[in-house]
């Protein structure tokens, strides 16, 4: 029975759902106060990757020792505000015992390969039939170390990813300086991912896709959702900040800012932003061959239409606190001394600084299904580092879940019920 269903949030996942939604024959309301693909979002400035190798949740075990000598890094990868830690504390410990054991890592890892191993085509297809297939790269992804035994210090999440499908061919340190000639010599070793790959410009892709949808049919609602009328266990209306939208189902895609909504669909789910940064240099002079990920830096340094875009970072501080940029400049610092090619004079208005929300869960996974308090509404948020990649994979499975087929892929892990 096609139905009324508002789409909350149109970052990848919304877009994606709503298109998904339209083939189904419902009607389709998309609320978002920003544009569309905008810089709002966590899906505009991201890494730009489609890895099905991403089965890797960020908690593993030993981590809490490392933590340490992360933060006080003033270069790391991990910053955490200190005035925000009495609120981050449930969600670190949470985080921590997520990844405690090697088998808790192996059976998120198990949870998240169906949702990205297909990644590559489903993105492909929705994003030809957008019209906008060039923006998806078959490129592979190019994992790069400073020798063979940093690699082998990572064994156990290679081995992990390789249960789950990823196969990969190791590069000498000739045949990388002939894949890449432009690295610097630091990186002697290399693993190249043939089958990962790259959404060029995911900003361009998310706008594709809303326009996509309203061709199909679907209304889009400059508007931010701030409520949901549930009486009686069934949903009437979305209540936005510019009057309420009847409609018979409503899904919460809203990225980092789902949380509140999701309290309101009855179920308190530790939902945290791990703010990232990108620093984008315009006309940077060189030009990657492929993405590349720096083992040392965890990072990813990728070409897009608008220059070389260098993306990575964790920093906890919330919502609301104003972005750090010494964060970006992190990155672009570490891309200077990456690719000895880049001009060192760069001058500012050639660097651009971006900070976006992951909206991350403590174990690393997703919550897709229905709600506690009503089978109505739908969770889709919660991707953390890997929303685009599971971006089409997430749109099917809600679809299915509204549709009342059989899904495609097991929904059980990504229940918000994990969390009671
Ligand atoms: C630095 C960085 C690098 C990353 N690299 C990668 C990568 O290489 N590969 C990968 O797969 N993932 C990566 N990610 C993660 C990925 O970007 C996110 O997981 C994904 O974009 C989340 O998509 P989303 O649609 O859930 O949320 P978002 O893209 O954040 O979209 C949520 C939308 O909801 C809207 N919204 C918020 N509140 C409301 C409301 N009340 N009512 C209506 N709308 C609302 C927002 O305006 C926004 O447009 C990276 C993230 C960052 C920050």
């Amino acid at each position: 029975m096609p139905n009324h269903v508002t789409v909350i949030g149109a970052g990848i996942v919304g877009a994606a759902t709503a298109v998904e939604l339209l083939r189904d024959g419902h009607t389709v309301t998309i609320v978002e106060p920003g544009d569309p693909g905008g810089e709002q979002a966590a899906s505009y400035g991201n890494g730009t990757l489609l890895n099905p190798s991403s089965v890797i949740p960020m908690s593993s075990p030993g981590l809490w020792k490392k933590v340490p000598g992360y933060l006080a890094d003033p270069l790391g990868p991990l910053a955490i505000r200190w005035g925000y830690m009495p609120r981050l504390l449930p969600w670190l410990l949470r985080f921590i015992r997520a990844g405690w054991t090697v088998a808790k890592v192996e059976a998120t890892a198990r949870a998240l390969a169906p949702l990205i191993a297909d990644a590559p085509d489903l993105h492909r297809a929705l994003a030809e039939e957008a019209g906008v297939a060039d923006l998806i790269r078959r490129s592979g992804v190019l994992f790069v170390f400073p020798s063979r035994a940093d690699f082998e210090a990572e064994a156990t999440s290679w081995r992990i990813r390789r249960d789950n499908g990823t196969r990969w061919i190791e590069l000498t340190e000739n045949e990388l300086r002939q894949r890449e000639p432009g690295l610097a010599r630091r990186y002697t070793f290399a693993i190249l991912v043939e089958a990962n790959a790259q959404c060029i410009d995911p900003g361009a892709l998310v706008a594709a896709l809303v326009r996509h949808a309203q061709a199909l049919g679907a209304t889009l609602r400059r508007a931010r959702v701030t409520g949901l009328r549930i009486e009686g266990q069934k949903l009437h209306a979305v209540r936005t900040d510019a009057g309420d939208i009847a409609c018979d189902k409503a899904v919460i895609a809203a990225g980092a800012w789902s949380k509140a909504l999701a309290t309101a669909a009855g179920d308190a789910v530790p939902l945290e932003t791990e703010r990232g940064y990108h620093a984008l240099i315009q006309d940077p002079g060189i030009e990657l061959r492929l993405p590349v990920m720096p083992s040392d830096g965890k990072m990813a340094h990728v070409m897009t239409p608008q220059g070389l875009r260098l993306a990575g970072q964790v920093e906890l501080a919330g919502l609301d606190a104003a972005p750090n940029w010494k964060r970006a400049e992190i990155l672009r610092d570490f891309a200077l001394h990456t690719w000895p090619g880049l001009p060192r004079d760069l001058p500012a208005d050639r660097v651009k600084f971006w900070m976006g929300h992951r909206p991350s869960t403590p174990d690393g996974l997703p919550c897709i299904g229905p709600a506690s308090g009503c089978a109505d509404v739908v969770y889709a948020f919660g991707h953390g580092h890997i929303g685009l990649t599971a971006g089409p994979a997430t749109a099917k499975l809600v679809a299915d879940l509204i549709a009342g087929r059989t899904p495609r892929v097991d929904p059980a892990p990504y229940t918000a019920r994990r969390f009671r």
